[in-house]
């Protein structure tokens, strides 16, 4: 008797040849199902480069699979939702038994979980293989913990892995992260020559989807016009070695480093490609330690880097997990102002975020610096409703999926966890963006005045944050030394700043 044929579902950001959902395919009996969905990227308002990112990469991806040999049913343009689009085909072709990887946002795998449970089909969702550390590892580890902190979990990863550690097991250059010297701002001169970040010219399928966004997605925000993402996995591999050759060995020290004009920095540019599992972050970190070895690069550099994949992209994806649904709506200041439409079109006379904002809509890109100490932290000193700056987040990146995305705004950007992996706020005067860019240089108002004509909207309600919420900060030794620089502020001119910040709040969108 023949076995029962079975659909395996794969969705755009699961376009890895070795995913366990392919482990056991049945060339004689089963189909792989891939779907693009026109309202899914209307469950929140994407940038244009986005959707056009994930549709090339699947068309890619599902031509190099018919060519190995695999069934594959393309759903292209679909009216549907992925669900939907899914359901109607499982009764079309009958069939019963449904296999998957588990989706990275929660809404879809609780949607996948209830179709299959409403349609009698049975659902073998698999975990993702692609990353270093299984949800039981994480729970196992985050059990019974008071405070859950990547500094720990990240150690942890090293000995488990075995990765930049000595012959003794202890870690390389005798300490486990070299943060401290990944500070530094560009020279007062400016970046100097930084190696262009290598870019892939649209192939004529990534120029049909390009024009079919343009066409169907007007109206979204971003543009198209300077789309040169990898869209397949020989132009992500092609990506990371050219980044370990000739970008990672400044990548350390100008981490942190923001300039006008400057969208990528010393940055690797791999984040679309490892969230789409172009990308295996073994194989990142394999090339970035050859790569330490054979062009002698600092220590202090690698284990940045490899602070990063290890460290914190495995951390977030933990922390999601276990925090889910809870994450998303969890507001521990009880912020509920709407997000400054500025967001959206860059136009604000505010230097910092004009660029941060300006390079995203035109790439969709910036750094995590840009994303968290210029729009992440603007956005929690003015209040913004956490859920409203997460679907600005969702939508501009093109490296933007939940599981990621959601516990590095709500958790870090926005502290709207109260800290559950954070151990204090992340926030900034204009004094910190004046230090690592060049952006208040050139812009109207002055990052040193705190209240009055030209004062800078970011130190502004910076001060008035910490008067606001003074008793917190005093009460966690992180943040004390934050409020005792407020005991250097008169009373009448914290007054004037409360005053001043209340006129800024109520006019976020002409700032
Ligand atoms: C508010 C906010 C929202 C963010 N949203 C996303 C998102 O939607 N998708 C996303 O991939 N990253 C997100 N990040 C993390 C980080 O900013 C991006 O991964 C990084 O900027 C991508 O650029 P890159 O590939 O040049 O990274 P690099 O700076 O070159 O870092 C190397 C790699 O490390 C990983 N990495 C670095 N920092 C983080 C982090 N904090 N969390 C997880 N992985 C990390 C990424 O895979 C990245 O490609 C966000 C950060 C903040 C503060
Ligand atoms: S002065 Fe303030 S608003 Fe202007 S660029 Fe500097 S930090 Fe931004």
């Amino acid at each position: 008797m023949s076995k029962p044929k079975r659909l395996v579902l794969i969705l755009g950001d699961q376009l890895d040849r070795q995913s366990p959902a392919l482990r056991d395919f049945d060339f004689q009996n089963d189909e792989v199902i891939m779907i693009e969905s026109i309202p899914e990227a209307q469950v929140v308002w994407s940038h244009k480069a986005k959707i056009a990112l994930f549709l090339s990469a699947m068309r890619h991806f599902s031509e190099e699979l018919k060519a190995d040999g695999y069934p594959v049913h393309y759903v292209q343009e679909s009216k549907l939702s992925i669900v939907d689009s899914l359901k109607e085909i499982l009764l079309e072709k009958g069939i019963r038994h449904l296999v998957c990887i588990e989706p990275g946002e929660w809404r879809l795998k609780l949607a996948i979980e209830k179709l299959a449970k409403d349609s009698k089909v049975q659902l073998d969702m698999r975990e993702d293989s692609h990353f270093y550390c299984s949800h039981q590892e994480f729970r196992d580890w985050a059990a019974n913990k008071k405070e859950l902190r990547l500094e720990f979990f990240y150690r942890l990863m090293r000995k488990t892995h075995n990765i930049l550690l000595d012959k003794d097991g202890n870690p390389e250059g005798g300490q486990w992260n070299f943060d401290q010297d990944n500070r530094k701002p560009y020279p007062k001169s400016g970046p100097g020559i930084i190696e262009t970040p290598i870019l892939f010219e649209p192939d004529a399928i990534t120029q049909e989807v390009l024009q079919f966004v343009q066409s169907h997605y007007s109206g979204y925000p971003g543009s198209l016009g300077h789309f040169r993402w990898p869209v397949t996995r020989d132009e992500a591999l092609e990506a990371l070695q050219y980044f370990v050759d000739y970008r990672l060995r400044n990548f350390g020290i100008y981490q942190d480093a923001m300039w006008t004009d400057t969208p990528y920095g010393w940055h690797s540019i791999l984040s679309s490609s490892l969230n789409l599992k172009l990308l295996n972050p073994r194989e990142v970190i394999s090339a970035v330690l050859d790569a330490w070895k054979k062009y002698s690069l600092d220590l202090s550099t690698i284990e940045g880097f490899i602070r990063q994949i290890l460290g914190w992209r495995e951390f977030v994806r933990g922390m999601y997990y276990l925090d889910m649904p809870k994450m998303a709506t969890d507001n521990f200041y009880d912020h509920q102002r709407a997000l400054p439409d500025w967001y959206w079109t860059g136009k604000t006379k505010m230097r910092c975020m004009q660029d941060a904002v300006g390079q995203t809509l035109k790439y969709g890109y910036a750094h995590h610096i840009q994303r968290l100490m210029v729009t992440g932290n603007f956005a929690l000193l003015a209040e913004i409703l956490p859920s409203a700056v997460c679907d600005w987040y969702l939508a501009v990146y093109v490296d933007a999926i939940e599981w990621v995305e959601l516990p590095n705004t709500a958790g870090m950007a926005l502290f709207a966890n109260g800290g559950r992996f954070t151990s204090k706020p992340y926030i900034a005067s204009g004094a910190y963006i004046k230090r690592m860019s060049n952006y208040c240089g050139g812009c109207q108002y002055k990052s040193d005045v705190r209240f009055g004509e030209n004062a800078c909207p970011v130190t502004t309600l910076y001060w008035n944050f910490l008067i606001k919420h003074r008793q917190q900060f005093d009460s966690n030794p992180r943040t004390r030394l934050m409020t005792a620089n407020l005991k250097k502020i008169s009373d009448d001119d914290q007054a004037a700043i409360v005053q001043h910040a209340q006129q800024v709040l109520n006019n976020l969108n002409n700032l």
